[in-house]
């Protein structure tokens, strides 16, 4: 399940993963606690060179519970400080840095292989690159003000307008970038959440699946 922050991907990932029985890797939740290390060390996230030369330094571990996911790192439990301004400013300077992404795919594949009852995984190029032989493949999208407003009901202390700047620099970023840009794979279906409800993007996707 690929899409643009605030797509609903989380919610409906996690929900699908719950009805079907399977587990649930977030994989934002990697790039995000890698962002917090980066910032934790010190390192300036202007320096790619660092950045990349470190990257496999510290230890992730990720629960794939639907019911209780989340990730450490070096034994930390950062679930909260990752979904932190700070960390959402900085991720994608990160995620940017191909050694990141190498080892995190590498992490990830490793995740799913070893996950032999299945797993929803949700990203930017989940269906591109992390697992292009998916037997389904989902991208959510959403009107930007639809993202910025449920965005903004998980977070306090900003305006809307200042989500959809936000979102809109992150959008930029990641779709940009030279490392697996995110893109819809070729053969996923879209799904357009912008007038749907939690409940029905969930059925549409388990339909998709059933197909
Ligand atoms: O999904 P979430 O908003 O938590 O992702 C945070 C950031 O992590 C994204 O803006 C993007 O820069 C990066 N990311 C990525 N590839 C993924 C998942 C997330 O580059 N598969």
């Amino acid at each position: 399940m690929d899409g643009p922050s605030g797509s609903g991907k989380s919610s409906a990932s996690r929900g699908v993963a719950r009805a079907l029985g399977l587990r649930y890797l977030d994989t934002g939740a990697m790039y995000r606690a890698v962002t917090w290390w980066v910032l934790d060390q010190g390192i300036d996230l202007a320096d790619a060179e660092t950045i990349a030369a470190r990257a496999t330094e510290p230890v992730l571990e990720m629960s794939t519970d639907p019911e209780n996911s989340g990730v450490t790192i070096d034994g930390i439990d950062v679930n909260g400080p990752i979904r932190e301004a700070t960390v959402t400013g900085a991720v994608s300077a990160v995620a940017a840095v191909p050694e990141v992404r190498a080892h995190l795919v590498a992490l990830q594949r490793e995740l799913i292989a070893g996950t032999p009852e299945g797993m929803v995984v949700e990203g930017r190029d989940i269906g591109t690159v992390v697992a292009p032989h998916a037997p389904v493949k989902i991208y959510l999208t959403a009107s930007a003000e639809a993202r910025a407003r449920r965005r903004n009901a998980e977070l306090s202390g900003s305006t809307v307008e200042a989500q959809v700047a936000d979102m809109a620099r992150r959008d930029t970023l990641d779709s940009t970038r030279k490392a697996d840009p995110l893109t819809m794979a070729a053969d996923a279906v879209e799904v357009d959440t912008t007038e749907l409800g939690l409940d029905e993007v969930i059925a549409e996707i388990l339909r998709l699946v059933k197909e």
